[in-house]
């Protein structure tokens, strides 16, 4: 379509075949279009200049003015380096080349002036600056403005290929390109006043002021949100029209038994609201496809419930997929208690099923008279075979890939209904984007009576008063977590850690019985050991996060979590979700080793300040960036954002999704003129993705 993306990169003046291959292998910049397209990570203000007596370590790239006092070369052959003391009259400053030490030897001059720009670093208690790029004074005034720093890699580097190089070979392309086809329909770039595209290319690589940068900015993060958004939307729609699903349109006996006799307390608004959410996708002919978010404790398990029971009404069979065996032994617990007595009749289905059970649950599973299933992945082997399954709900979705979500479809004729649940609270313009085609609701308001958790930062040196505190909360009669970080690059130490902290409450605490477990253990052992605690046999549980999901026991108050600056904010919120569950007051005391950097000790405190979980999350977000985000990777959909970013640019992320809407309302197809545009583009972008996003 464009030409400029059949151009190959090695036909640009300065590149060449070998600087081409680079290229493509660091970037994948393979065409004119793609190297336009690689923009600058940050930008430096080149009409300012530091003095070195101001320097200090956290300035990324600074301009120096000055003179060279001196060079010295040290070292020989491949070792030989040069060395250059540099001096503003405030301080000197050490400038070292590993390369080319000849020819920079002899480009610049002692005594001249000079505009210097680098990166400062401290090395032995001296200023040094390691390759800057080195200006004559009077040439400067052209470089003026804001300045592009581009990203490298190690590679690149070691080629000589510096962010200048970068600057100079976009530069040199711009200045030979006439035009630029339009990549955004033109009623769009009117109504949000975006600029053209030449135009942003010219600014976001070159801007001489900070608005023309954000303007460029805003352009090209409009424009990949946009069209992912586009993207999501169109597979989403396509999916609704073409694919039917069961019709559920009776409230019957197990749901209305349920309700009168059974019901343990009456439901939250917010369970109400969401339970009639999910009754009206039923009852609309269309498979639906829903995450259900709740933060820990917020009462999902009743609600996927009475959803089942609905869908037991219309005879078909449910099935509820949890990640661990722990997770689905505790539902399975839950819901019999609360559905056998109705004549509901409800099997646990797992990798540690005995044989016998096994073909009495395949037995039942086949003609009918199994009602629910409850199960971890066993549930989705192929050799699972339903007589009519109409309704599956899959709780804390982040653990199940797409291929497994998909595999549910296949389980019956007319795909089931699928119900997500998930503790992780995702901001909503994030879930816009991973879950695109996933209808949200939200459960946003805990059962009454919850007294929120006190979170407390305490450092190693405080661990006899956080003992003390455990001993106190012991002698009330509650029960006690401690947990242990388990992570995957540090798993010998970290067990060892576990052992020893084990070793060391039991000492600690020896009137009292203590559990252990850890994700290492074999399940009958872990099941055991969990039994122990939830029993009330046993006062303290050890453990790692095998704990984090679902886990239940009220009578549980006090959690301490070692060595919390090693969990993510999300992984803590967690956790943490596990006391808090009865009527006491509850706490949670994330222990630190005691010399945290500033950024991490922000992190714990965002945890101490709230427990609110989606300021967790969006917290997480902006500190982790949505890669990190637990799901995000699994989710299945690629996203290779360029510039905008998940995180910051929500507001964006609703605008784009807003006006993909808007045009998939007038034009399901973008089969209209004025629309080849999008489909040109989108078939550019997003060829290899169709396939995923088809599915989920
Ligand atoms: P989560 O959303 O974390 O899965 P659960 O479904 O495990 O939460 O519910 C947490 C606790 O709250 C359970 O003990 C449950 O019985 C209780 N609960 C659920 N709904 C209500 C309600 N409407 N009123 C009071 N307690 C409730
Ligand atoms: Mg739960």
């Amino acid at each position: 379509m464009n030409s400029l993306r059949n151009i190959d990169i090695k036909f640009l003046k300065g590149v060449g075949p070998k600087r081409a291959e680079l290229l493509t292998k660091e970037f994948g910049i393979r065409t004119f279009y793609d190297l336009l397209h690689h923009f600058p990570n940050y930008y430096i203000d080149r009409s300012s200049i530091y003095k070195i007596r101001d320097l200090n370590g956290d300035m990324p790239y600074v301009q120096l003015r000055g003179r060279f006092l001196s060079f010295n070369t040290i070292g020989e052959g491949a070792k030989m380096r040069l060395v250059g003391a540099f001096s503003d009259g405030t301080g000197v400053l050490e400038i070292v080349w590993f390369n080319s030490v000849r020819k920079i030897k002899d480009a610049y001059i002692v005594g001249n002036e000079y505009i210097l720009f680098g990166k400062p670093s401290l090395f032995n208690g001296r200023w040094n600056m390691v390759h800057p790029e080195v200006d004559n004074v009077d040439s400067v005034s052209a470089t003026q403005g804001l300045r592009g720093i581009y990203p490298l890699t190690e590679k690149l580097r070691n080629k000589g290929i510096t962010s200048r190089t970068i600057f100079s070979l976009i530069q040199t392309a711009i200045a030979g390109i006439k035009t630029m086809r339009e990549t955004l329909p033109e009623d769009i770039l009117g109504s949000m006043k975006l600029m053209p595209i030449m135009e942003a290319v010219r600014c976001i690589h070159c801007p001489t002021n900070n608005d023309e940068l954000q303007n460029a900015k805003f352009r090209f993060k409009f424009e990949e949100l946009f069209y992912l958004q586009l993207n999501i939307r169109r597979f989403s729609r396509k999916r609704t029209a073409t694919i039917a699903g069961f019709r559920f349109p009776h409230i019957g006996y197990f749901f209305n038994t349920f309700y009168n006799t059974q019901l343990p307390f009456p439901l939250t608004g917010a369970q109400k609201r969401v339970i009639k959410e999910i009754r009206a996708d039923m009852g609309s002919g269309k498979q639906m496809n829903r995450l259900l978010q709740g933060d820990v404790g917020s009462g999902k398990t009743l609600v996927a419930l009475m959803c089942m029971l609905i869908a037991l009404d219309n005879n078909v069979q449910a099935c509820l997929m949890a990640p661990t065996e722990i997770l689905a032994t505790q539902h399975f617990q839950t819901i019999s208690e609360l559905a056998s007595p109705i004549g509901i009749n409800v099997k646990l289905l797992t990798g540690s099923t005995p044989k016998k059970q096994r073909e009495v649950i395949n037995q039942q599973l086949t003609d009918g008279s199994l009602h629910i299933l409850i199960g971890t992945h066993a549930v989705i082997e192929d050799n699972v075979v339903f007589k009519n399954l109409g309704f599956v709900v899959i709780d804390e979705q982040h653990r199940f890939g797409v291929v497994q979500r998909a595999k549910l479809w296949q389980k019956n004729h007319i795909p089931p209904h699928i119900l997500v649940m998930t503790a992780t609270p995702i901001p909503r313009t994030l879930a816009m984007t991973v879950y695109g085609d996933l209808d949200v609701s939200v459960i946003d308001e805990m059962p009454p009576g919850r007294k929120p958790v006190q979170t407390l930062l305490r450092y190693e040196d405080q661990r006899f008063k956080v003992y003390q505190a455990i001993g106190q909360s012991l002698r009330h009669g509650r029960q006690a977590y401690i947990v242990y970080p388990l992570i995957a690059e540090n798993e010998k130490l970290d067990l060892k850690c576990l052992e020893e902290g084990y070793e060391n409450i039991k000492e600690t605490f020896s009137n009292y019985k203590v559990a252990f477990v850890h994700g290492k253990m074999k399940p009958a052992e872990k099941d055991y050991q969990m039994q122990l605690f939830a029993s009330g046999e046993a006062q303290i549980l050890v453990a790692t996060t095998v704990i984090e999901v679902g886990v239940n026991v009220p009578n549980a108050t006090i959690m301490v979590i070692e060595n919390a600056e090693r969990f993510g904010l999300s992984q803590l919120h967690q956790l943490r979700g596990r006391v808090g569950r009865g009527g006491g007051q509850s706490y949670c005391i994330l222990m630190s080793k005691p010399n945290i950097s500033k950024v991490t000790r922000q992190r714990l405190e965002i945890m101490t300040s709230t427990t609110d979980g989606f300021i967790v999350a969006e917290a997480d977000l902006k500190m982790r960036g949505p890669g990190d985000i637990e799901g995000t990777m699994q989710s299945g959909i690629a996203f290779d954002l360029k510039i905008a970013n998940l995180a910051q640019d929500g507001q964006i992320v609703q605008i784009a999704h807003n006006y993909a809407e808007k045009i998939l309302d007038a034009d399901p197809d973008l089969s209209l003129p004025q629309h080849r545009i999008l489909s040109d583009t989108l078939s550019m972008l997003y060829q290899r993705k169709l396939d995923l996003s088809r599915i989920s």
